[in-house]
């Protein structure tokens, strides 16, 4: 009989085991069940689509014909329980579906509000495509906005509610923005560039009340005492792992479902992938989550190959984001922070990693130019990660160099220099070992 296979989740993750497994076996039963009715999209896409950037259409990254050539059999519906004994799922009234091979592909949700008050009407988090568009739906032109929390989400918040013509407060419970992957300057220049745009911000302060008329937000109330009417009070202080049916059904869990580096869960049965998953690096033994697109798609490949029987493992790669900070082009790629906390978030935030707050001896190199700027962690013989502000041409060498973990001695002592041109001498060094080691792909 042909394996059964069954993926909770309709995200990146998700999609991503189902069309490798189709790829794989063209007859096999693949059945995708998953509660969000408007399916699969891009959740990095939520943030533009906030900002007027693009219209909702733009967030589908296929199409319905592409999906339908996928062949599952597609459930909308929320998945309640698993018995691993047994092999099946329970659904949402109490119909129970069996399987040979499940992935959990569940994803995170955006961390609660963690002050009383979070449950008015106008209190709001961006986890889904109904977020966003009930968001945009409430950010009309002169209605008053505040932001929490950090990372790139609650940044995304403000500049989107702005872009919208709210009046935008972000409070900010620390003394700068995403203190624990950014250093000061680069803070600095992205607090400058909000400020710039009219936003206000304010430092060390806290929501201390939330204040409601009839279950309607009217107010926050700051610890410093200041009183901020608003009709919307946005919250992005980290997301969550969705642990609820791994912890029911008794799998290995800490801050994400475990899984070793074939993405298998403590249930020999059941994988797990995406942001919900916490895989092991048999590398380090240590086992870390991310909160990145390219990785769960990875993280779905992989699991759907163990599932369909061919032994793959993940290779972690070096986490990496390209996004734009206050609309500042910002490439993050490997260890960046010196370890610590971010008064700001709770949990890891949306688009983050972990490692990149691995504190690795290292030596921090920067290079500046107006908004320009790069900044290189520099270890033994490798370098360990780079931050790449404003202009984008060193992102794609550096991603490479910090990949393969080159050997960088040859230009260590220039780029430690004082007055070295970092650019250049990293441009020269990049063509040299390109030739040496094959072209960009
Ligand atoms: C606003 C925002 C900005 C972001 N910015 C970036 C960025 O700049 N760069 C970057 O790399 N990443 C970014 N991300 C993160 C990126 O989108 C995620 O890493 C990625 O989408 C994770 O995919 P996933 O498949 O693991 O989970 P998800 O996309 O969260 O999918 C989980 C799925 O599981 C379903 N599900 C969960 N539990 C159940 C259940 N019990 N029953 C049925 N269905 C269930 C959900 O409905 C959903 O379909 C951002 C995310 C957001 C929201």
């Amino acid at each position: 009989m042909a394996t059964a296979y069954v993926i909770v989740g309709s995200g990146v993750a998700g999609i991503a085991a189902a069309e490798t497994l189709r790829a794989r076996d063209p007859g096999a039963g693949i059945t995708l069940v998953s509660e969000d009715p408007a399916g699969f999209y891009s959740r990095p896409g939520l943030a533009y689509y906030l900002s007027g950037l693009i219209p909702d259409r733009q967030l589908f990254p296929r199409s319905p014909e592409a999906l339908r050539a996928l062949n599952l059999t597609w459930v909308q519906t929320r998945v309640d329980g698993i018995e691993p004994q047994a092999q099946r799922l329970t659904l949402a009234g109490g119909r129970r579906l069996p399987y040979d091979r499940l992935l959990l592909a569940t994803g995170a949700r955006a961390a609660p509000p963690d002050f009383p008050g979070g449950a008015l009407d106008g209190v709001v988090t961006l986890d889904t495509l109904d977020d966003a568009r009930r968001l945009v739906r409430r950010a009309r032109r002169g209605v008053h906005a505040v932001v929490v929390g950090g990372g790139i989400t609650a940044l995304e918040l403000a500049e989107g509610l702005h872009a919208r013509g709210c009046h935008v407060h972000y409070l900010l419970r620390g003394a700068r923005y995403w203190a624990n992957v950014l250093d000061a300057e680069e803070s600095q220049l992205v607090e400058a560039r909000l400020r710039a745009a009219g936003i206000t911000l304010h430092h060390h302060t806290q929501v201390r009340e939330v204040i409601g008329t009839r279950g309607k937000l009217s107010a926050v109330e700051t610890t410093g005492g200041a009183r901020i009417p608003c009709q919307i009070l946005a919250v992005a202080i980290g997301t969550r792992p969705r642990l609820e049916l791994a912890r029911g059904a008794e799998l290995g869990v800490e801050r994400g479902i475990l899984a070793d580096e074939y993405l298998q869960t403590s249930v020999p049965t059941i994988f797990a992938a995406g942001d919900g998953a916490q895989v092991r690096d048999p590398r380090t033994g240590q086992a870390s989550l991310d909160t990145l697109w390219p990785t769960a798609r990875a993280h779905g490949e992989a699991a759907a190959l163990n599932m369909a029987g061919t032994p793959t493992r993940y290779q972690r790669t070096v986490a990496m984001n390209v996004t734009l900070l206050a609309g500042l082009p910002t490439t993050l790629i490997g260890a960046l922070g010196a370890g610590g906390d971010d008064a700001d978030l709770v949990a890891i935030a949306r688009g983050d990693s972990e490692t990149w707050r691995a504190a690795a001896p290292a030596w921090v190199v920067v290079e500046r130019h107006e908004v320009n700027r790069v900044r290189l962690v520099l270890g033994e013989r490798c370098l360990r990660g780079a931050l790449v502000m404003g202009d984008q041409t060193l992102s794609r060498p550096l991603q490479r160099l910090i990949a393969a973990e080159a050997d960088v001695t040859p230009i260590r002592s220039a780029l430690l220099a004082s007055g070295a041109d970092v650019p250049s001498v990293l441009h020269q060094f990049c063509s040299a070992w390109e030739a040496t080691n094959g072209p960009d792909r």
